[in-house]
């Protein structure tokens, strides 16, 4: 288990400008450095990382939201780790449900995953179910992310990859979103540790960080990370108010 709670905020395709981007940044990591048992990190638009890359700090970090599954040459419109790894960018958010819905499949995800590695960044892997079943089919939705987003990467990375647990049906976003509770995420917790297991040693699979993700905000953070156990947040929309976030960041701060 790792020692500092790491907290991502995960802001999308939001502020709307430059200079809300970095006036929210700026704001966050005035008061984040005061929170030393936390990792507080920003995943920003690929637009807004150049500006942003001049004002992080070794208390508030930068993440990537998206990296090409290619290494470079001919990709219109593509971004790739190389280039993310230049902007101080520490962390890429890889296969969030948002872009699953796009079309990406495990097999591109467990592409980008090795791209980030071999840059020298840690790959958070988005995994979660859209819907809880009765018949608990919802565990080995998560198994088959897992497994094929994993497949192929070197056993001695499995550490260096962070796990957020983010079920579909708890994300903000979502029509008719509901909550997950800390138990929900326990549960996928003892149950992600599992499969890593099978990958490699239950001590490394021990060492990777779980976080939870799913409309996080400032009433419910604690509850995810003591009783769910959580190694951290992925926080949407609570992390776009600097207030809310800094709550969230504190309340991380404050457990032992
Ligand atoms: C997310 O989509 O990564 C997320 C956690 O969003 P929210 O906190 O808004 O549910």
């Amino acid at each position: 288990m790792r020692k500092k709670k790491l907290i991502i905020g995960n802001w999308k395709m939001n502020p709307k400008t430059l200079a809300l981007a970095r006036s929210n940044f700026t704001s966050i990591k005035k008061e984040s450095g005061t929170n030393k048992n936390v990792e507080a990190v920003i995943a920003a638009p690929f637009v807004y990382l150049p500006e942003l890359s001049k004002l992080s700090s070794a208390t508030l970090s930068l993440g990537a939201q998206n990296v090409s599954a290619e290494k470079e040459g001919a990709f219109t419109g593509e971004i790739s780790a190389g280039m993310i790894a230049s902007l101080k960018t520490k962390y890429v958010i890889i296969g969030h449900s948002e872009r699953r819905e796009l079309g990406e499949s495990n097999e591109f995800i467990s592409r980008k995953i090795k791209m980030t590695l071999a840059s020298g960044m840690t790959p958070v892997l988005c995994v979660g179910e859209r819907e809880r079943d009765q018949g608990m089919w919802y565990l080995s939705a998560v198994k088959t992310q897992l497994e094929e987003c994993l497949a192929g990467v070197a056993k001695n990375a499995i550490s260096k990859i962070v796990i957020a647990y983010e079920p579909v049906w708890a994300i903000s976003s979502t029509q008719n979103h509901r909550d997950a509770s800390p138990e929900d995420f326990q549960e996928m917790r003892i149950y992600i540790r599992k499969i890593l297991s099978d990958f490699v040693s239950a001590s490394v699979a021990e060492s990777v960080a779980i976080l939870y993700g799913g409309s996080v905000d400032e009433k419910n953070a604690v509850g995810f990370l003591v009783a769910g156990g959580a190694d951290g947040l992925l926080v949407g929309k609570s992390s776009l108010t600097p207030k809310i976030f800094l709550k969230i960041l504190k309340i991380a701060n404050e457990i032992k």
